[in-house]
């Protein structure tokens, strides 16, 4: 079994004018390919060749650094894609809102937290808003981690996920992180991260 690079459900120059297109183009088809080819090469001939990436990551202090780096890296931008849409953007609805309000205070006090959390994290990795039973939590991780794996420091199932990493970003943004974070909010598949929360 292998993985395999997913297909968009839009179009690389979908999301202008906020995410543009050639950045959207060198990140799937470039930078997310080369770490599904790079996770599927590392899982072959290994026990992880028959399991799912959730059932590897459960476990994944028992792999190789280059399961937890390039795995990550195929998982997360899976569902960094799904979590971005054309029409996305506004505020989620229904019992989301009233989870991230009741959470937080207020959606804008959510998105606040959010944004910090993914314009501070050093260097490379992934800002999440992750639920852990009925609390909500906002977290960062390095590099490709994610809060499903065992190392995590604060695990939960991932409702929205942002990639902080300098190539998600740089071509349009150069250093600016924060513009970046600004223009995400204008793109966020809210029925999606709706779905996850329902689960
Ligand atoms: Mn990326």
């Amino acid at each position: 079994m292998s993985f395999e690079l997913p297909k968009l459900d839009y179009a690389y120059d979908a999301l202008e004018p906020y995410f543009d297109a050639k950045t959207m183009e060198i990140h799937h088809s470039k930078h997310h390919k080369a770490y599904t080819d790079n996770f599927n090469k590392a899982i072959a001939g290994t026990d992880a060749e028959n399991k799912t990436a959730e059932e590897i990551f459960a476990n994944v202090s028992k792999y190789s650094a280059a399961v937890r780096n390039h795995g990550g890296g195929f998982y997360n931008h899976n569902l960094f894609w799904k979590n971005l849409s054309p029409n996305g953007g506004g505020k989620p609805k229904g019992e989301l809102l009233a989870a991230i309000e009741k959470q937080f205070g207020s959606f804008e006090e959510f998105k606040s937290q959010f944004s910090a959390a993914a314009a501070t994290q050093f260097g490379s990795g992934w800002a999440w808003l992750i639920k852990s039973g009925d609390t909500l939590k906002v977290v960062s991780t390095s590099n490709q981690d994610n809060p499903i794996m065992d190392i995590a420091k604060d695990k939960g199932e991932i409702l929205l996920v942002l990639d902080v990493w300098e190539h998600s970003y740089y071509l349009k943004f150069q250093n600016r992180r924060p513009d970046y974070i600004t223009t995400f909010w204008e793109v966020v598949n809210w029925d999606e991260v709706e779905r996850r929360f329902k689960g």
